[in-house]
């Protein structure tokens, strides 16, 4: 991870710097590039619009790190509804879950409880969840759990793998072995340098797990912005006969659009995490450490408020 993209994440949690952005009226015009509204029913709405383009979403319910099971029960509740309401609206029931807002904060059991709640939904509804993958200090234990949700509910589950964790490798494999649906990603979170690497160390490492799971796995997300990685994959996959419709591509909501539609329109899949709520402040803060621009894009717009 480079040092802009770790300095972003140090100020961003400094608790002043949050409050300011929180009541800040500015701030949440500007969240709406990344964030599809307050509401299911906003991120529904969004949803039947890239439906008609062809795209798909998985719905994301922000929030994370909740400390009470009350917390936790609602998380549950609002992903069953989401569940609902997306197969009432005729919208794949696809969502993407941290286990964190599940409860992981507190027990194991718990958040192993919450989740195959959620999953029942997802079986009655004929949907799938995917449970996001944290930071580092959690990997262990979100394996074992999604481990025991693939065992029970199968292809209604999947998991996400960071390939800037040298660990990864590993995962993979025993993701290809155990045919669960795995979403590949570069990684969020800062991590420490014994367990992370650098950005290209980590973009051959993408590549390298990519193929693994293009050729091997099950229904492979190659989840990137990445035009060259995105470039590769698809010659990767047309060198090795690997169909369209084996694997897809998922991109973030409010980046790279123009992209997202021309990947659709040479017939590839495309699925793009649309997160909805109010809880939006952490996920904002990792998204503005992704690219300088963006952090710059912020700044001015403060600046500009406080002339
Ligand atoms: C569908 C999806 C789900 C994800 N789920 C998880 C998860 O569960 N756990 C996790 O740790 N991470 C997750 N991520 C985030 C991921 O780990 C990366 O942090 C993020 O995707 C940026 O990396 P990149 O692969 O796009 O490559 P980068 O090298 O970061 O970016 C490549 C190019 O994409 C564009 N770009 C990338 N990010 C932005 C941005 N925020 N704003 C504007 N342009 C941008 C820029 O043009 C940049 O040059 C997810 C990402 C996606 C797409």
């Amino acid at each position: 991870m480079s040092l802009s993209r770790k300095a972003v994440l140090g100020v961003a949690d400094i608790p002043q710097v949050r409050k300011m952005f929180e009541t800040n009226s500015k701030a949440r015009e500007m969240v709406g590039r990344f964030v599809a509204g307050d509401t299911a029913e906003e991120a529904i709405a969004v949803a039947l619009g890239f439906k008609q383009q062809g795209i798909n979403v998985t719905l994301d319910l922000l929030g994370e790190n909740v400390n009470s099971e009350e917390a936790a029960s609602m998380a549950v509740v609002s992903y069953a509804d989401v569940l609902r309401q997306a197969a009432a609206a005729e919208i794949e029931p696809n969502v993407s879950v941290k286990l964190t807002m599940l409860g992981m904060d507190l027990s194991d059991e718990l958040t192993r409880a919450n989740l195959n709640r959620i999953l029942d939904v997802a079986r009655e509804v004929n949907g799938f969840v995917r449970v996001d993958m944290e930071g580092s200090d959690y990997t262990d234990r979100t394996l074992a759990i999604f481990r025991d949700a693939h065992d029970e509910y199968g292809d209604h589950v999947g998991i996400v793998l960071q390939t800037m964790l040298y660990r990864t490798g590993e995962d993979v494999l025993e993701m290809i072995e155990r045919q669960a649906r795995v979403r590949l990603v570069k990684g969020a979170y800062s991590e420490p340098e014994t367990l992370a690497m650098g950005s290209k160390e980590n973009d051959a490492a993408y590549r390298q797990l990519m193929r693994m799971l293009l050729k091997k796995g099950k229904y492979p997300a190659i989840a990137t912005h990445d035009p060259t990685l995105i470039d590769e994959a698809i010659d990767y996959a047309r060198k090795n006969q690997i169909t369209p419709d084996r694997f897809e591509f998922q991109m973030l909501y409010g980046v790279r659009q123009n992209e997202q539609e021309r990947l659709r329109s040479k017939g590839y899949n495309m699925r793009v995490y649309t997160p909805f709520g109010k809880d939006w402040y952490p996920y904002y803060s990792r998204r503005i450490a992704e690219r300088p621009a963006n952090a710059f894009f912020v700044a001015r717009q403060f600046l500009d408020r406080s002339k």
